[in-house]
């Protein structure tokens, strides 16, 4: 890229009789704008390839239930389902058994034929849609854990045994399964405003996490001969009955997770009495369950509002080395309301601490951790202080935790979300050592788990549609409570450089795709959308907007179910910036931000006084005719004129570049047909500097430029992403400037998600890199082999030979 130069002329209108100075002036202007918007006018993108195109086509229309606002209507409904279960864990088989009754009220307006339930459990089955589309591993490479695990899922006795489903008055209901799903067909229709009840008993074994990575299971400690539970997904629920949809019965494949209905719980836990249960929810019966000494301590905790262990370390090594394994049970109860599901755990290797936290003024909940010895001393340390971090940052970015209880548990499950209570796998070494990575992976693994509290457990999206609306924006908030933490959090997902390769990657679907058809799960669906709406709130809209329109679009939503057009809907409502661009950009295709410096021109005005001009443009000449390769060998030819000097004439010594005295004439009554005005803008000695770029991501972008001046000195010139509404793929920009450009920079600050960085720079710069030499190993030869290994038996034999001459 080479900076050129080049030399603007101005023009008066003439005789304009309508003319003043003050117009004229004007025209100037106009004049200059035109001459560099010329430059400017490139290909118009067709109304297909215009990024800025409205978004509406891919929308759904709105309507009184979701409105164009972006905000639930007047006619909004949603269903409403109570649950009433017991369940009893057996601890010596893996096994759980339960009977729940249903109530089910259709808040719809539509009468209902039939109803459908989630058996989640079925996805375990042997021969589940799940189990059959698996590929075949890579057996080139596979390790012991994953034989096992192989071979364990082809004989793991999975799936619901349905014993029962009666209506209320035990009447036996006509069913009939599909998959991971079960229709219940009605005697009547169940018509709109009207509920009704029914139970369901089952029974299923609880799979080993170690070997079939689940949201749930048990991990076995061989040490001990205890069990950790953790139970998800562990009762048949509703499926979801929406507006935009009808019902959500998608089959559960693994990997998109659930579309679930708001409602009141009560469960009944029944586990071996040395075991502590935790669970969604508040228990009901905690002076029948705990000592008086742990009731003590609850009560000291409220106190105090400090972390307290209701059941500290020593206390649960006891419990785990008792070899008389009591056969008696005790009975948990808890009763959560307003929830979209329940999850629990079970353990007599628990430890347990709880904060009663106020995280907002007068606003309390208890943050509980649940965890073995073996996650010590990481657990104690962090896990709470997690939590009361998370419902603290988040609280403040959304709307107020609503729940009285804030749960994580340490076991199989690596990192996994129900309403109240979240499962989390990070723990040290068996020294008691951990890496860096190893406990910020605790922090931000418990963070995000408490985190989907707010999305998807209260702001309530289809999962097993859109991973993004959940993971997404509660990844984008774990970023923000990280960066509360401490400065500099050392990795995670979030920052827009993050995202860089995979945007440039060429595996990739929009993030407006189905769960099942992602490709690059984490990256799509976590730190994609992330990374986005760090742009949108640091570079597009600014931080305050932002957060203002976030708020709205949570607490919009709250216990409620929004979809995507909600959310984009809300957030340009409530910003005021039309974002159509940006949605479509990041959300519905595969474009990558990756925007280069294309050129650098300096114009500079023409003074037309021709004893400037005219010595400036002869300097130019010679400067390129001394360069002239041709020019320089003729030199030394004879040459004609010379030997024969009549042939020579008056353009011989004519150069046209000499000034003449007709020259200065014209100049000088140029000068005086100028108004005052037009004389000043003639002797302006700017310097108009037209920067080209280029963008060849194809993802419209805002662009930022760091300029820095001959003396130092350096500016920042932001420009919203709007300038690519005429031309998307290269457009120029006029700075005007007192002193010369020596560097420009694009994205100085690292905050568009720019793929490409190499070409963002005028002048361009070298791409640097090191590269190591390597030094190679000597490898030896068959017959070495032998001789070494003849060696070593002489020497083993020796050595017996001195062991058993010493012994004498
Ligand atoms: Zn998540």
């Amino acid at each position: 890229m080479q900076k050129q130069h080049y030399r603007i002329s101005l023009t008066a209108p003439e005789n304009d009789p309508s003319s003043n100075t003050m117009k004229q002036s004007v025209y100037l202007f106009i004049g200059i704008t035109l001459y560099f918007s010329k430059l400017c006018i490139g290909q118009l993108p067709s109304y297909e390839d215009d990024p800025f195109r409205q978004i509406h086509e891919l929308l759904p229309t709105p309507n009184e239930s979701r409105l164009a606002s972006g905000a639930p209507g007047p006619n909004y409904w949603q269903q409403k389902v109570d649950y009433d279960i017991k369940v009893s864990l057996d601890d010596t088989k893996q096994r759980l058994k339960g009977y729940e009754t249903i109530s089910y009220k259709n808040n719809s307006p539509h009468s209902l034929k039939y109803l459908w339930l989630q058996l989640d459990q079925n996805r375990f089955a042997p021969e589940s849609d799940e189990a059959l589309t698996q590929e075949a591993p890579n057996l080139d490479g596979i390790s012991f854990n994953g034989l096992r695990s192989q071979l364990y899922r082809q004989s793991f006795d999975g799936g619901y045994k349905i014993k029962k489903v009666m209506d209320s008055k035990g009447n036996p209901l006509k069913t009939q399964t599909v998959g991971t799903m079960m229709r219940i067909d009605l005697e009547k229709p169940l018509h709109p405003k009207s509920k009704i009840s029914f139970s369901v008993e089952w029974e299923h074994n609880i799979i080993d996490a170690d070997l079939n990575r689940a949201r749930g299971g048990y991990e076995f400690f061989k040490k001990d001969k205890n069990y950790i539970y953790e139970l998800a997904q562990w009762f048949p629920r509703m499926a979801s009955y929406t507006d935009y949809t009808g019902w959500q019965h998608k089959q559960f494949l693994g990997r998109g997770e659930f579309t679930l209905e708001f409602g009141d719980y009560k469960v009944e836990i029944t586990a071996p009495s040395d075991n502590i249960v935790a669970a969604t929810g508040e228990l009901q019966n905690p002076q029948q369950i705990l000592t008086e000494e742990q009731n003590k301590r609850w009560e000291n905790a409220i106190k105090t509002g400090e972390t307290t262990f209701i059941v500290n370390p020593e206390e649960a090594k006891k419990t785990q080395e008792n070899k008389n394994k009591p056969k008696n049970t005790k009975t948990w109860i808890f009763k959560a309301e307003n929830v979209r599901d329940f999850a629990w755990a079970s353990s007599r290797k628990f430890i347990w601490d709880a904060k009663y936290h106020e995280f907002a003024p007068g606003k309390r909940a208890w943050a509980m951790s649940f965890y073995p010895n073996e996650a010590e001393p990481l657990w104690s340390k962090y896990s709470t202080a997690s939590i009361t971090h998370t419902l603290d940052i988040y609280s403040k970015f959304t709307f107020d935790y609503p729940y009285p209880v804030a749960i994580s548990v340490n076991g199989p499950v690596f990192g996994m979300e129900y309403p109240m209570i979240c499962f989390n796998g990070p723990r040290p070494e068996e020294d008691g050592t951990y890496s860096e990575g190893t406990k910020n992976a605790l922090i931000g693994v418990v963070i995000h788990e408490v985190g989907h509290n707010w999305f998807p457990m209260i702001v309530n999206s289809d999962e097993r549609q859109w991973t993004w609306m959940d993971e997404g924006l509660n990844t984008f908030l774990q970023f923000l409570a990280q960066a509360e933490w401490q400065q500099k959090w050392s990795s995670g997902r979030g920052k827009p450089k993050s995202i860089t390769s995979y945007m440039s990657s060429s595996t990739q679907r929009p993030i407006m795709t189905n769960s099942e058809s992602i490709h690059q799960f984490g990256n799509n669906a976590y730190s994609k959308p992330a990374a986005a709406l760090n742009v949108l709130r640091e570079t597009v809209i600014g931080r305050d907007l932002f957060d203002f329109a976030f708020k709205e679009y949570s607490t919009r939503w709250m216990f409620k179910r929004p979809e995507p057009a909600d959310f984009f809907r809300s957030m340009e409502d409530a910003s005021g910036v039309d974002l159509d661009w940006f949605w479509r950009g990041w959300f519905y295709t595969t474009k990558n931000v990756d925007v280069a410096m294309k050129s650098l021109r300096l114009y500079q005005i023409d003074t037309k006084d021709p004893d400037i001009e005219k010595p400036l443009k002869k300097e130019k000449r010679e400067e390129i005719d001394a360069k002239d390769l041709i020019d320089s060998r003729n030199e030394p030819l004879p040459k004609l004129v010379e030997k024969n000097r009549e042939l020579l004439d008056f353009y011989n010594k004519f150069d046209p570049l000499d000034v003449t005295e007709s020259d200065r004439r014209e100049y000088n009554e140029f000068l005086k047909s100028l108004e005052p005005e037009e004389l000043k803008l003639l002797s302006l000695r700017r310097k108009f500097y037209v920067i080209e770029i280029e963008n060849i991501g194809g993802l419209v972008s805002p662009v930022i430029l760091d300029i820095t001046y001959a003396d130092g000195k350096r500016g920042t010139v932001r420009i919203p992403a709007e300038i690519w509404k005429r031309n998307t793929k290269t457009v120029k920009k006029l700075v005007v400037a007192k002193k010369e450009i020596t560097q420009i920079e694009i994205d100085p600050m690292l905050e568009t998600a720019d793929t490409d960085r190499n070409n963002n720079y005028w002048p361009p710069r070298p791409i640097e890199s090191r590269f190591q030499l390597q030094k190679r190993k000597k490898e030896t030869n068959p017959m070495q082999k032998a001789k070494e290994e003849e060696n070593r038996s002489k020497e083993q034999k020796n050595e017996k030979k001195k062991k058993s001459s010493g012994k004498d």
